[in-house]
């Protein structure tokens, strides 16, 4: 059926003095009802712009200048989120209310003027519109979801009272407080100890199978992707570079910059032990200096002449939903290797 959030074709571009940034540039993606999208890339690559995009909280100078963003909840027709009012009441309804969210900094997302109970309490009355004591019984109730201990006691809490692993389950809690069909999740374990960190993720994994809840989750980190993901999409400097289930990504990579990425970090599946990651050569390069062609091509070992750099690659199809922009696997770059004859 119809994926609770589909983008197609988003464009989010930054008018700075210096020039157009542009960040996130013909991105498509989809999240099914109740499954786990991991967006994942290098810093820079969009991943957070675009998950900005969807809540519309893109800040000047950057602008949504192209593609549109469905979002189909419970039933109702689809709204494209990227033509509304980004401080209008529909997208309002939309951000905190039926798509959650989760930041990497827990502490900035918290004000400090506020008590756990009043963070909580404002979500489920402007949302849920609950009198205070419904919120406060139910605020209880989602802190002792999201494994805080005492709840009752915390509800009076700041959060510099809190550590940081306690204000992520309190944000955690506040984005679920709505019950939403989405969470969007922005490297919401990054600023903590390991530890902490597979803790979160287990809990985020627990609610969403309790509460068939979608995720779409960004982040830098493969390990994190191989214990969450149904579904991967791997970008690269404001562009999809592949996507597919999480076991196509892991076991069937088909871009050589997907590729390069998995060896650059140890083993996650399997339990083999590698000493020495690869470290992917070269550096991204700055976004208002975009290489023409194929974005990745001024660090790939594979880039073919007389392409790479003229063309950019169109997406090639395999398996079901398996999909790779890059001329290893499209005709224009198998004529162009066949034309100068044999493949390197
Ligand atoms: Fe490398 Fe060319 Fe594929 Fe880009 S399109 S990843 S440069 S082979
Ligand atoms: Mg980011």
């Amino acid at each position: 059926g119809e994926p609770l959030l589909r983008i197609e074709g988003l464009q989010t571009h930054f008018f700075t003095p210096e020039g157009v940034v542009k960040a996130v540039d013909g991105v498509s993606l989809s999240v099914p009802t109740g499954r786990t999208v991991c967006v994942v890339g290098e810093s820079g690559c969009g991943k957070s712009i675009t998950a900005r995009s969807v809540l519309r909280l893109v800040d000047r100078p950057g602008k949504i200048v192209g593609g549109s963003i469905q979002w189909s909840s419970s039933g109702a027709s689809p709204v494209d989120l990227a033509s509304l009012d980004p401080d209008g009441p529909e997208i309002r309804r939309v951000r905190g209310g039926e798509i959650g969210m989760v930041f990497q900094e827990p502490m900035a997302s918290l004000s400090p003027m506020y008590t756990v109970g009043a963070h909580l309490s404002e979500a489920l009355r402007l949302h849920r519109k609950m009198s205070k004591e419904q919120a406060r019984e139910t605020s209880i109730d989602l802190l002792r979801r999201v494994g805080i201990p005492q709840p009752e006691r915390r509800l009076d809490s700041y959060p510099f009272q809190l550590s940081g692993g306690m204000c992520q389950r309190v944000m955690i809690a506040v984005a679920i407080s709505c019950d939403p069909a989405l969470l969007i999740a922005d490297e919401p374990t990054t600023a903590l100890d390991v530890t902490t960190q597979a803790r979160i993720i287990d809990l985020l994994k627990d609610l969403q199978a309790q509460n068939d809840m979608a995720m779409l989750f960004i982040t830098h980190d493969l390990g994190v992707v191989a214990e969450i993901a149904d579904q991967v999409t791997v970008m690269y400097l404001g562009k999809v570079a592949e996507h597919g289930t999480a076991e196509q990504i892991f076991e069937d990579p088909q871009h050589p910059y997907t590729r390069a990425l998995l060896r650059s970090i140890p083993a996650v599946r399997g339990g083999g032990t590698r000493s020495r990651l690869a470290a992917i050569r070269g550096m991204v390069p700055h976004p208002l200096h975009r290489p023409a062609g194929c974005p990745f091509r001024t660090r790939c070992d594979h880039a073919i002449p007389g392409i790479c750099d003229t063309v950019t690659p169109e997406a090639t199809r395999f398996e079901g939903d398996h999909v790779a922009y890059c001329h290893l696997h499209t005709e224009a770059g198998a004529a162009t290797r066949s034309a100068s004859g044999p493949a390197v």
